[in-house]
């Protein structure tokens, strides 16, 4: 019997090492990773430079108490707050906290600057993922609190794309309209430029806030910085973590000073949040996915990726009905089972995602090469001919 608690259907794939794209594991056998820990590697495994910066930290302090200065946590804060609408960053380590921190805000903005403790409800969607603690919990759908024995009050859930049901739905009681620009576990669903538009002028005429969820599909995952930023319209408060620091455990809630002003002394903390080994690679990430060649290569290998996606989709319509996503958060739309389908390309040796709405996620390193799409272009269709 395993002694770690049964809360993941794990595969039997140990690996032992990984490089570039590529997971090892001790017999040699090398799987192309098009997963990323979840979008968590997006530069990829071994990379020397990240190493050496965090080996760097490792040598000179590992942690210190948010009671003290963390010169390098200053330093990223300042830098993602001048690479987005945000004026300040709640460090924490997961993508769940982040979301509690940004629910804790903007129910705390109401009761400050309106002495409101009744708008506290926060809107979510269905599809939406926003982690495992109660509070993401909930706010992902209160079926998924069963067997936990609570019911989480201030949080309604709407039907993706109903906007009828929202405009109804908003009262003096609506603090918050939380969404992920893009669903990731949902099975890669974009909102467009459109509707991020007309929830920021519902959210406006209402005195309510825009909270967007990028801790999947931020740290140029959606080929920008933040998915965000395709449309234009900025939110009071955003999420993140996964790929912002490339695997080491790290989040950040970032918000403008208006809002973030009420956060006082004391109204939210955190042990390890934002501590020296984290915000040391946080800072050594960014120097990588600030670079030129960063960028320009993650441009054209998504729209060679794409448009190879395109030709199997429409060479196997019986495979795959539909692509799905921007940049490297792509959806493969399967015609038949999106679980067999992972587990075929597990066959061959790929690595990949599954998601809701019968989706196989691609989130490769954004780092990865165009002979490498080669790779797993092939590989796809092999599982498509194959009649997967
Ligand atoms: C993964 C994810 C989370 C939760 O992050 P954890 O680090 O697992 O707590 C929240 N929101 C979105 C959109 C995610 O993809």
């Amino acid at each position: 019997m395993s002694n770690v608690l049964p809360t993941y259907p794990r595969s039997n794939l140990t690996f032992e090492y990984g490089q570039g794209s590529y997971l090892y594991e001790s017999s040699g056998d090398q799987y192309l990773d098009f997963g990323s820990g979840i979008a968590v590697n997006s530069l990829g495994y071994g990379n020397e430079y990240l190493n050496e910066k965090l080996m760097e930290q490792a040598n000179k302090l590992w942690h210190v108490s948010n009671v003290y200065q963390i010169p390098e946590q200053e330093r990223l804060a300042k830098r993602l707050c001048e690479n987005c609408f945000a004026d300040y960053v709640f460090f924490c380590n997961s993508g769940a906290e982040s979301i509690e921190a940004a629910i804790k805000i903007a129910r705390r903005y109401f009761y400050i600057t309106e002495d409101s403790k009744q708008k506290n409800e926060i809107i979510t969607f269905s599809g939406s993922f926003h982690g495992r603690t109660l509070g993401a919990l909930a706010a992902g759908g209160s079926d998924k609190l069963e067997g936990f024995n609570t019911e989480m009050p201030g949080f309604k859930q709407l039907k993706f794309g109903d906007h009828d049901a929202l405009k109804k739905s908003i009262s003096d009681k609506t603090a918050a309209i939380l969404v992920e620009p893009i669903q990731g576990e949902g099975g890669v669903s974009s909102l467009p430029k459109e509707c991020l538009e007309g929830l920021r002028r519902l959210c406006d005429d209402n005195n309510i806030l825009l909270i967007f969820d990028e801790v999947q599909c931020g740290f140029y995952r959606s080929g920008k910085m933040f998915a965000y930023q395709w449309s234009g319209v900025e939110p009071d408060i955003m999420t993140t973590a996964k790929a912002i620091a490339n695997g080491f455990p790290l989040g950040a809630t970032m918000t403008s000073k208006k809002i973030g002003d009420v956060m006082g002394h004391g109204t939210h903390g955190s042990t390890y949040g934002g501590n020296p080994l984290a915000v040391a690679v946080g800072n050594a990430v960014l120097d990588l996915m600030q670079k030129d060649n960063f960028r320009s290569n993650l441009e054209k290998v998504s729209t060679y990726l794409i448009e190879g996606l395109r030709e199997i989709s429409l060479k196997y319509p019986k495979s795959i009905s539909e692509i799905r996503g921007k940049g490297l958060i792509l959806g493969l739309k399967c015609y038949k089972d999106n679980i067999t389908f992972v587990e075929e390309l597990r066959k061959q040796k790929m690595l990949s995602i599954k998601a809701g709405n019968n989706v196989v996620r691609l989130l490769p390193p954004l780092t990865v090469s165009i002979n490498e799409c080669d790779e797993a272009l092939k590989k796809i269709e092999n599982v498509c001919s194959l009649g997967f």
